[in-house]
């Protein structure tokens, strides 16, 4: 029998304190004991989606991805901003 292990770090961890990314399916640390020691190699993030009943857990790998990909979604957003804002300009 093969221990569970974290996708993130490769450290071996009890089943317990393995999550599975919601982005990736790569199970890792996230240890649920705010108040004790523990491993985190992720964060539990809240949804937008209320029907994944409003946590999500994603790895550190995706969470800088996905903060990425909403830091290249707000620059679209600022660029397009711009153009619709520039005088004499129309659709
Ligand atoms: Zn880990
Ligand atoms: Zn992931």
């Amino acid at each position: 029998m093969t221990e569970p292990r974290c996708g993130i770090c490769e450290l071996l961890a009890s089943a317990r304190l393995l999550q599975e990314c919601f982005r990736c399916n790569t199970p890792f640390h996230l240890n649920p004991y705010s108040n004790v020691e523990g491993i985190d190699c992720g964060d539990a993030v809240l949804a937008n989606d209320p029907e994944s009943f409003g946590i999500e857990y994603y790895c550190n790998p995706c969470i800088d991805a996905i903060n990425d990909e909403i830091a290249a979604a707000q620059a679209a957003r600022v660029r397009l901003d711009a153009v619709e804002r520039r005088p004499g300009w129309r659709a």
